[in-house]
């Protein structure tokens, strides 16, 4: 037997309770049942998302829904600018092309955060811009940008500010209504410790009124159906009803947990998990700007980083992600994203510490643990 931990920034950890719920025998969904819970899971993603504005959701992975939040208020050689700091940022450039955009690529040095000032001067240079394309966890880097910053900014023009907060979501703190925030896009297999297979997209008034002009081709990603049948607490094709289910067990206890004190446990848990791996003589990736989703550590010198991500999860059963694209082999990232807590970090420490003292690499073991242990008291 083989106890695995899944600490990886998506897919995460799904509640023992959650998992009981979506066991349930399924139902139809155009039910009055369907229509009650659904009803009741678009008012709780209204308080996670903070926001007023509907939030319609989707059965994809969390993709669709930046791509459902493109072609829904664009249309072929529109200006977009797109913030591109790491592997998710590039998204939006690759959904741009595939679509025809006219795409501004807006290039952030890996493991730093955007600056709103070069944004606001980009907007100001390019006042055909139609819609500012950000990410709140950049989950490449493990950095946390300043959404409240940007939102700011956009506000003041004619574009639309579009947020993926995949990751951040119910990590890293983020006020949709009160930054000024668009569109905000989340998935299910992340901070809302579920299955994959769900995507969510919020819609503010600016927005719905781009959906309108928008000439981008597009079927089954058509909100304009999907708001309105939203009204109704209905889906516009067969909702991905079991994993329905389980997110009203998932948001139920975000909310009840409180979205403040959620947002507060994780910073605590990245704190903790940030001062362990110091304790190791190791460097972090985005020292200045590290997210509360996930911590982002380069491997040490000498240190194979690939075989060292593959060590944990084979040897010790953790499955921690190693660095994507240009980061590939150079840094490894833990999460303490969904339903973690101190003892999570520990597990992650521990097993980080076990394999790289068994490659060589000098540090007291132990140090670590220890330093969690004395951040978690
Ligand atoms: C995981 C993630 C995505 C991708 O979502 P899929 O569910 O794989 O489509 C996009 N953006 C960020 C920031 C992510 O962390």
């Amino acid at each position: 037997m083989k106890k695995l931990y899944l600490m990886t920034p998506g897919p995460t950890t799904v509640p023992p309770d959650v998992l009981l719920d979506m066991a349930h025998p399924i139902f139809h969904h155009r039910t009055p049942r369907f229509k009650k819970l659904f009803g009741e899971v678009n008012e709780l993603l209204k308080q996670v998302l903070r926001t007023q504005n509907p939030v319609v959701t989707f059965a994809s992975s969390g993709t669709g829904a930046m791509e459902a939040a493109m072609v829904n208020t664009l249309s072929p050689g529109d200006k977009v600018l797109a913030i591109n700091g790491g592997k998710f940022g590039e998204r939006y450039l690759d959904i741009s092309k595939a679509y025809g955009y006219n795409v501004i690529d807006l290039q952030v040095t890996w493991g730093e955060a955007v600056d709103a000032a070069k944004v606001e001067q980009i907007l100001k240079e390019n006042p055909d811009i139609k819609a500012v394309c950000s990410t709140l966890c950049e989950t490449s880097t493990g950095v946390v940008n300043d959404i409240k910053a940007l939102g700011a900014v956009v506000e003041k023009t004619d574009a639309i500010l579009i947020t993926d907060a995949i990751s951040g979501l119910a990590a890293d703190d983020l006020r949709t209504d009160e930054w000024g925030v668009d569109m905000v896009i989340g998935g299910s297999q992340k901070g809302l410790m579920l299955p994959p297979g769900l995507a969510f997209l919020s819609v503010s008034k600016k927005a719905e009124k781009m959906i309108e002009s928008a000439k981008t081709p597009k079927f089954y990603f058509n909100l304009k159906k999907a708001l309105k049948t939203l009204t109704e607490s209905d889906t516009p094709w067969t909702p991905a009803v079991s994993l329905i289910v389980g997110l009203k067990s998932s948001l139920s206890m975000i909310v009840e947990e409180g979205m403040d004190n959620v947002i507060a446990r994780h910073a605590r848990l990245a704190n903790a998990t940030r001062l362990g791996l110091k304790a190791l003589g190791l460097k972090l990736y985005a020292p200045t700007c590290s997210a509360n989703t996930l911590t982002a550590v380069k491997v040490p010198e000498g240190i194979d980083g690939s075989l060292f991500v593959k060590k944990v999860r084979d040897d010790k059963g953790v499955t921690i992600a190693g660095g994507q694209g240009d980061a590939k082999g150079k840094i490894f990232r833990v999460s303490h994203l969904g339903y973690t807590d101190h003892f999570d970090v520990l597990i992650a420490i521990s097993a980080t510490e076990m394999v790289l003292n068994e490659l060589g690499y000098k540090f007291e073991l132990g140090a670590g643990v220890k330093a969690v242990q004395q951040a978690i008291v």
